[in-house]
C-alpha cells in the first residue's frame, strides 16, 4: 500500500449523496478546489426523499441545481397538490395561486438525482474518490486531517474546510464528538415504487384517512413514488408480510375507485420510523455538517431534501462572502439549528392531528378547524411547505395559535 498527500484543497466533503454531490458541484462551479469521498460503489433505491417541497425547489434554483435535476435527472415539476377525503378528490390546489414565486413540488428518483449530481460535480472540476473509505479524521494543530483509503493508496487530505455530508449516521459527526439524538417515533412511514396509477401526473396526491395518510408522487416513465403514513402497529403488520401487496391494498382502499386498480410494484418496499434526529454537534474547528448529518427531519413532513438544498445555498453564500472562513462553521450551524428547530416544532404540532386517536384528539382537531376559519394562515405555519422555516418563529405562543388554544 502506498501513501500520498493530496495537494492543498479548499473543501473536502465526506459523503457524495445529494447533499455532498450538490455542494461539491456548486463550490467547484464557483472556482473552489473540492475533493469528495463517497464510500458506496453504486447508489441504489433505499426508499428516501423523492418529493421536494416548493421552498426547497426555490433553494435548488438559487444554487443552479434545479436546472440539472430537470434536464439531466428527469425531475418532474408538479404544480398542483390534490387531497382526497373518503376517496373523493378535492379541488386541485395550485401552489402559485397563493405563492407566486413557487412553481410547485419537484418529483425525482433519488438514486437518479444522486448519480446526476455526482457526475455534475466531476464535470464541474471536483475531485471525486469513489469507492473510498475514510480511515480516520483528526484535527492536529486545530486543522482537519482526513485519512482515506482509495484502492491501494492511503491519501491524507488537509482541507481549509471539512464538510460532513455523510448522512444520518455521520462518521464526521462522531469524530467531532457528536451524536444523533432521535425523538420517539410517533408513527411510521412506508414507501414503495409503483407503476399503473390512473391519476393526473401534474399533481401530488394525498389521501387522508382517520389515523394517517397516503401520498403518490408521479415520476418519469409512468412510475410513482408512494408513501403510506400510519400508526406504528399497522406498519409492523404491513412490514411483517415483507410483500408489496399489503401496502398496495391500503393505497387502493384510500384512493378513489379505479385509480389504483392496476398498480404493480417495481422496486423495494420498506417502513421507517417517523421522527426527527437532532445532531448534538453541527460544527467544529474548520469543520461543518450538512444534510442529514446535521440533523434529519420527520420523513412524513418531507422537508429533508429542502433542508439539504437550503444547507448547500447557505454554506456556499457564506464561503463566497469572506476569505476568512474561521467563523463560517459556527454561523452556519446556528442558522441551521434555528431552521431545523422550526420544522421539528411544526412536525410535532401536526403529528397528533394526523395519527392521533381518542376524544381529546377529536377535540383538538375541532379546535384547530375553528382556528383555521379565523386565521387560515395559522400564523404563517399553514404555508410552511411553500415559504420554508426562515421567516417563522416556533415559540409557545405560535403553538397555541396553531392549535387554536387562544380562542
Ligand atoms: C422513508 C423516507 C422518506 C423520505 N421522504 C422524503 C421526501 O418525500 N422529501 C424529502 O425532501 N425528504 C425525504 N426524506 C429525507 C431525505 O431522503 C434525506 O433528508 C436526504 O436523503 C438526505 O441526504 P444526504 O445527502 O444528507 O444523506 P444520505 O442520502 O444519507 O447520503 C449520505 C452519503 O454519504 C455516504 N457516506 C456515509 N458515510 C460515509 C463515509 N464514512 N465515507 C464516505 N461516504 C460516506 C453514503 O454512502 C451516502 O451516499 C425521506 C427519508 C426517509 C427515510
Amino acid at each position: 500500500m502506498s501513501t500520498s498527500i493530496d495537494l492543498p484543497i479548499d473543501v473536502a466533503i465526506i459523503g457524495g449523496g445529494i447533499a455532498g454531490s450538490g455542494l461539491a458541484t456548486v463550490l467547484a462551479r464557483a472556482g473552489f478546489g473540492v475533493t469528495m469521498i463517497e464510500r458506496s460503489p453504486a447508489f441504489r433505491d433505499r426508499i428516501r426523499g423523492e418529493s421536494i417541497h416548493p421552498w426547497g425547489v426555490r433553494e435548488m434554483d438559487a444554487t443552479g441545481l434545479l436546472d440539472v435535476a430537470v434536464k439531466r435527472a428527469d425531475a418532474r415539476i408538479l404544480p398542483f397538490w390534490t387531497k382526497y377525503q373518503d376517496r373523493e378528490a378535492g379541488e386541485p390546489y395550485r401552489w402559485s395561486d397563493d405563492f407566486p414565486d413557487t412553481i410547485g413540488e419537484l418529483s425525482v428518483q433519488h438514486p437518479r438525482l444522486q448519480d446526476t449530481l455526482l457526475a455534475e460535480a466531476r464535470d464541474a472540476g471536483a475531485k471525486v474518490h469513489r469507492p473510498a473509505n475514510v480511515l480516520g479524521i483528526s484535527w492536529p494543530d486545530g486543522r482537519p486531517e482526513v485519512g482515506v483509503a482509495i484502492g491501494d493508496t492511503v491519501t491524507t487530505l488537509r482541507p481549509r474546510l471539512l464538510v460532513g455530508a455523510d448522512g444520518v449516521h455521520s462518521l464526521t459527526r462522531k469524530a467531532l464528538g457528536g451524536e444523533g439524538v432521535t425523538d420517539v417515533p410517533h408513527h411510521a412511514i412506508g414507501g414503495a415504487m409503483l407503476r399503473g396509477f390512473d391519476l393526473p401526473d401534474d399533481s401530488a396526491h394525498q389521501a387522508l384517512f382517520d389515523d394517517g395518510f397516503a401520498m403518490v408522487f408521479p415520476q418519469m416513465c409512468g412510475t410513482s413514488r408512494a408513501y403510506y403514513v400510519c400508526p406504528n402497529l399497522e406498519a409492523e403488520t404491513l412490514r411483517l408480510s415483507d410483500q408489496p401487496q399489503g401496502l398496495m391494498a391500503r393505497l387502493q382502499a384510500v384512493l378513489p375507485d379505479g385509480t389504483a386498480s392496476n398498480i404493480e410494484s417495481v422496486g423495494p418496499i420498506g417502513f421507517f420510523p417517523n421522527s426527527e434526529t437532532l445532531a448534538s454537534v453541527v460544527h467544529g474547528p474548520h469543520s461543518v455538517l450538512i444534510g442529514d448529518a446535521a440533523g434529519s427531519n420527520d420523513p412524513s413532513q418531507g422537508h429533508g431534501l429542502s433542508l439539504v438544498f437550503r444547507d448547500i445555498r447557505d454554506l456556499t453564500d457564506r464561503l463566497r462572502e469572506t476569505c476568512d472562513w474561521s467563523m463560517v462553521p459556527q454561523a452556519f450551524a446556528d442558522a441551521r439549528a434555528r431552521d431545523h428547530g422550526v420544522l421539528r416544532a411544526h412536525a410535532q404540532w401536526v403529528a397528533p392531528l394526523v395519527v392521533g386517536a381518542g376524544l381529546e384528539i377529536e377535540r383538538l382537531r375541532e379546535q384547530v378547524a375553528r382556528a383555521r376559519e379565523q386565521d387560515p394562515s395559522a400564523g404563517g405555519f399553514a404555508g410552511i411547505f411553500a415559504t420554508g422555516p426562515e421567516s417563522l418563529v416556533a415559540d409557545e405562543s405560535a403553538r397555541q395559535l396553531f392549535h387554536g388554544e387562544d380562542l
